[in-house]
C-alpha cells in the first residue's frame, strides 16, 4: 500500500485547492473524490448556449478565487445588471429602478411606500459600505448583527417579499444571517453592483479542474467515497478507507485533510473529540435545489436584460441570468442561462430525473417567464443537500475550533471560512497546505 503525506478527503475547491498548493512540496498527496469529477457544488453542465453552472455562479473581484481565475488564466466577463425584479401574486415586475419595480407590483400604495423605503435603504446602505464594488472598514459593525430587527414593523406582504429578496440573494433567512452578508448578496442586486461578480466562460468548475490538471498524474482518484478515517496510535498512521469501482479501498497517511462539508464529517471519523464535535455542529449547511434553464431569447429581446428576478411564492426564490444584456455564448446568439434559486425547497432528492416533478419545477418557472414558454431549449436540476455555508454569529464565534486541528486530522472548506464561497474554501484550502508545510519544516 502507498504511503501519503497527506490524504484529501473531497474535492471541491478547499480539497483540490490544498492540493495545488502543495504541488511543489515534494509532499506524497492522494485525493479521493466520491463524485465521477472534481468540483464539488462548483459542479457546470453543458446546455445550449455552453457550460451552464448548476451551483456556485461568480468569482467575486478581490477574492482569492478571482487572483487563482488569473493566476491560471482562465477568461471571465463581468456580472452587468441594469434591472432588478420582483414576482409577486401572478405579475412579474422588472425595472431598472426600485420605483419602476415597486409601482409594477399588485400592492396597496401603504405597501408599496413601504417597500419602496426599505429596498431604496438597503441601497444607500450598501453604497456606503463599498467602494468598488467591494465592503470597506465601514462595513464593521455590521458583522455582528442580523437583518431581522429590518423585517419587524413590516406589513405582512412586504414581509414575504422582503424575506424571499433576502433569502433569494443570500440564502439564509433574514434571522441567521450577518446585515454585512446580507447585503453583500442581496442588497447588490437592486443597487445593480456591476463591480463585484464575474462569470467564467467555461463555467465555475473549471477553475477547480484547471487546477487538478496541474497536478502529478494519479494525485486524484475519482469515484472514490470514504466511509471511514482511523488512528493507528502505534504506527501514527491513519487508514482512510474508501469505496471505489474496484472495491473497498484503504489509503495510509501521515496526516488527513477532511474537505467535505462539516456535517458529513462524524459519519467518516466516528471518533472526534467532544469539542470538535460541538464546533462542527456550528457549521451548518442548508440544503438547496437549482434548476438552470437554457432558452432562445432572440426574438423576446427584453428577456436578454433579466439580471435578478425576486420570485415570491413560487417553489424557487429568484431567477438569475448571470450573463445580462449579452447572449450566453457569441457562437448561439440568442441562448440565455436562467438559474433558479430554491433555497427554501431545500434538499429534494426525489425531484432530479423525476420527469413529472422536473415539469412541475419548468411550469412554475414559465409561471414567471410566460413569454418563454415553447422557448426553453434545455434545463438542468440540481440538489444539494449541503449547499451554501451560511455565515451567521454561531459559526463565526465558533471559527477557530472548527479549524483547529485534532493531532494530524485538518479541516477546511467554506464553511471554516470567515466569508462562505469558493473564495473562502480556497482560502482555507491556502492556509491548510501551510500548516501541512509548517508543521513539517520544509
Ligand atoms: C447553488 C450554489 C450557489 C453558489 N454560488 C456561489 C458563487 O456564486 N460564488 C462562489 O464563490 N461560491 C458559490 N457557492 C459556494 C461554493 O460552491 C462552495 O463554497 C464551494 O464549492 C465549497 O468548496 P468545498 O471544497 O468546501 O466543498 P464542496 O464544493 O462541497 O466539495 C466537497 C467535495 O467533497 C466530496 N465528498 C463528499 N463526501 C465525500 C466522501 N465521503 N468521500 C470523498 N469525497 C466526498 C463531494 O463530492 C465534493 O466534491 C455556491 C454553491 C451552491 C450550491
Amino acid at each position: 500500500m502507498t504511503f501519503y503525506d497527506l490524504v484529501i478527503v473531497g474535492g471541491g475547491p478547499a480539497g483540490v485547492g490544498t492540493a495545488y498548493q502543495l504541488r511543489e512540496s515534494g509532499l506524497a498527496v492522494k485525493l479521493l473524490e466520491a463524485a465521477g469529477q472534481v468540483g464539488g457544488r462548483t459542479k457546470s453542465v453543458t446546455l445550449p448556449g455552453g457550460a451552464a453552472n448548476a451551483g456556485a455562479q461568480f468569482v467575486y473581484v478581490g477574492t482569492r478565487t478571482h487572483e487563482l481565475v488569473e493566476e491560471l488564466g482562465l477568461d471571465t466577463i463581468p456580472f452587468e445588471p441594469r434591472t432588478y425584479g420582483i414576482a409577486y401574486k401572478g405579475v412579474t415586475s422588472v425595472g431598472c429602478t426600485n420605483d419602476e419595480v415597486v409601482s409594477g407590483l399588485p400592492l396597496t400604495d401603504g405597501e408599496s411606500a413601504e417597500l419602496l423605503r426599505l429596498l431604496d435603504d438597503s441601497v444607500n446602505e450598501y453604497a456606503t459600505v463599498t467602494a468598488g464594488g467591494v465592503f470597506t472598514d465601514r462595513a464593521e459593525g455590521l458583522a455582528s448583527i442580523t437583518v431581522a430587527e429590518r423585517l419587524e414593523g413590516l406589513s405582512p406582504r412586504v414581509r414575504e417579499i422582503v424575506a424571499t429578496a433576502i433569502r433569494a440573494g443570500a440564502v439564509g433567512e433574514a434571522s441567521e444571517i450577518i446585515a454585512q452578508y446580507a447585503l453583500r448578496y442581496f442588497a447588490s442586486y437592486p443597487a445593480h453592483e456591476t463591480r463585484n461578480r464575474r462569470v467564467l466562460i467555461d463555467g465555475m468548475q473549471s477553475v477547480v479542474l484547471a487546477m487538478a490538471e496541474r497536478l502529478d498524474p494519479g494525485a486524484i482518484s475519482t469515484s472514490a467515497s470514504v466511509t471511514k478515517v482511523e488512528f493507528d496510535p502505534i504506527r501514527a498512521v491513519y487508514t482512510v478507507t474508501a469505496v471505489t469501482p474496484e472495491g473497498e479501498t484503504e489509503f495510509e497517511g501521515r496526516e488527513v485533510l477532511l474537505a467535505v462539508p462539516a456535517p458529513l464529517i462524524e459519519a467518516i471519523v466516528p471518533r472526534l473529540p467532544e469539542w470538535k464535535k460541538v464546533a462542527l455542529d456550528a457549521a451548518s449547511t442548508p440544503g438547496n435545489t437549482t434548476m438552470v434553464i437554457a432558452a432562445d431569447v432572440s426574438d423576446v429581446p427584453e428577456h436578454r436584460d433579466w439580471g435578478m428576478v425576486t420570485t415570491v411564492g413560487h417553489r424557487f426564490d429568484c431567477i438569475l441570468n448571470s450573463t445580462p444584456g449579452r447572449w450566453r455564448s457569441a457562437d448561439e446568439p440568442g441562448i440565455v442561462h436562467y438559474m433558479c434559486y430554491a433555497n427554501q425547497a431545500g434538499y429534494q432528492p426525489n425531484v432530479p430525473g423525476n420527469r413529472v416533478a422536473e415539469e412541475e419545477w419548468l411550469e412554475d418557472f414559465l409561471s414567471v417567464a410566460p413569454a418563454l414558454r415553447g422557448r426553453i431549449r434545455g434545463h438542468h436540476i440540481q440538489t444539494w443537500q449541503h449547499c451554501f455555508a451560511l455565515l451567521g454569529l454561531e459559526r463565526a464565534d465558533a471559527l477557530s475550533e472548527i479549524r483547529r486541528p485534532v493531532d494530524g486530522l485538518h479541516f477546511a472548506g467554506d464553511w471554516s471560512s470567515t466569508t462562505a464561497g469558493s473564495h473562502g474554501a480556497f482560502v482555507e484550502a491556502d492556509r491548510v497546505a501551510a500548516d501541512v508545510v509548517g508543521g513539517r519544516g520544509l
